[in-house]
């Protein structure tokens, strides 16, 4: 099969400290959560429990407010504590205990199938699905504001793309929670009118993608495979529908207007409208050069990082980096007490070696960020031109923030955030 790859640059990169994709290990459950009240791209949820009362697993507990926030819900049962502020954000702290209505108990399923559009939408606003990496934009907006043309075909994506080692959670649950991503795929699919799924998976695993085909069959949806490469950053926007296009061409289909759905956020539709539970968990990654035993793990929302390492087996030694996210693309965190959220994907803690440093120096004219930008700008260029205020920046709108000029640098400079910060 034809492997559909973007032109030029970018980077492929492996990372021994990333944890093996074997399994996804359900963690221990935390004696005490923080559930932040903003896991999305919008406003607080506006909290609907106060400190001294008991929640059961999965009842709602903050209640979305405004465009781009979604409803929080509790991820385990117990008592509420107090409520919890820091920097951007505020949360609910839950003391462990009781029964728990979901964890061990048979899974209810209610059909979907006869459901009009509009209240699969809503019942995915009301589970609190999110587009679970990013900065989690609701999923009920997401397909709510979906128009292809008049007329025009449009397509899910399914966005199988592992083209960052840290993306190894994403991975495990593709192979975990097939079923799930494929019936996700199908409510999606329902949910606005959209008659064609395509998964577009790196080329390295195409039995994943064979596997996604034969499931897929269940739900009369046409469905195609396409394998795609696996240079950062193919998953992004940009790169995935150039390629796409290219294989639409090639395969003489009409694919129309394109919806991109990553795996994680998939299966969390599945689980909010078959199982009518809210996200309660994540796969995520944990690892780094700091972290004793690297894995997959299963995390309950509100999981502080500091249990998260510890159930890793702790530190080999002082990190000198905690990243939320993969360290290509992810934030830095300073405060071990942060939780797990429902777009956190992965967790490092780096050592000093593979922090790589981060004293700044001169740019030395290398030329490297030129070689490695996939939208062929010169990162050199236009962060000197941003720095000495020399007309021709307007280029770096064309930025996407991919990264990869960072990552090439030996100078250390951050140039994709200087460059960003310019476009905004
Ligand atoms: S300039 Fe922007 S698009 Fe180009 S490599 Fe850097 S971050 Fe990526
Ligand atoms: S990679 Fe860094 S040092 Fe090399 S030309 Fe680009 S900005 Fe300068």
């Amino acid at each position: 099969m034809k492997v559909y790859t973007f032109p030029r640059g970018g980077l492929s990169f492996e990372d021994p400290t990333v944890p093996p994709r074997d399994a996804g290990v359900i963690a221990f459950l935390p004696a005490l959560s923080v559930v932040p009240l903003i896991q999305h791209t919008g406003g607080k949820a506006l909290p609907v429990v106060a400190a001294g009362d008991q929640v059961r697993e999965g009842m709602l507990i903050a209640k979305a407010q405004g465009a781009g926030s979604a409803n929080i819900h509790a991820p385990v049962p117990g008592s509420v504590v107090r409520l919890v502020s820091w920097e951007h954000n505020e949360g609910l702290v839950i003391r462990l205990g009781g029964g728990f209505e979901k964890l061990g108990k048979e899974e209810k399923a209610f059909p979907w199938e006869d459901l009009m559009p509009f209240a699969l939408q809503q019942l995915i606003a009301e589970q609190g699905i999110v587009e679970m990496e990013g900065l989690g934009r609701p999923a009920a907006e997401i397909l709510g504001s979906f128009r292809a043309a008049p007329e025009e075909p449009a397509s899910l994506v399914v966005r199988c793309v592992f083209d960052d080692p840290w993306l190894a959670a994403d991975y495990v649950l593709c192979r975990e929670r097939l079923k799930a991503v494929v019936e996700g795929s199908a409510i999606v699919c329902r949910s606005v009118k959209i008659n064609r799924i395509v998964y577009a998976v790196s080329h390295r695993e195409k039995d994943l993608g064979g596997l996604f085909l034969k499931e897929a069959e269940s739900y009369g949806v046409p469905a195609s495979l396409a394998l795609v490469g696996s240079r950062y950053p193919q998953r992004n926007r940009r790169e995935l529908e150039m390629v796409l296009r290219n294989y639409e061409k090639h395969e003489g289909l009409n694919l129309g207007a394109f919806l991109i759905m990553g795996p994680a956020t998939l299966a969390a539709v599945h689980d909010g409208v078959k199982l009518k539970k809210p996200i309660l968990e994540r796969y995520v990654a944990v690892g780094g050069s700091a972290v004793k035993t690297p894995q997959v793990m299963r995390v309950r929302i509100g999981t502080r990082l500091k249990d998260v390492f510890a159930e890793c087996g702790g530190f080999t030694g002082e990190p000198q980096r905690i990243i939320i996210g993969s360290p290509l693309s992810g934030r830095r965190v300073t405060d071990l007490d942060e939780p797990v959220v429902k777009t956190s994907y992965a967790a490092a803690a780096l050592l000093e070696h593979q922090g790589g440093g981060t004293v700044m120096r001169n740019c030395i004219g290398c030329g490297e960020c030129r070689m490695v930008c996939p939208v062929e700008l010169d990162p050199e260029f236009l962060f000197k031109g941003i720095k000495g205020a020399v007309p021709g920046t307007p280029q770096a709108r064309e930025c996407h923030g991919c990264g990869c000029c960072d990552l090439v640098c030996p100078s250390r400079i951050p140039l994709s955030a200087i460059i960003h910060d310019r476009r905004m």
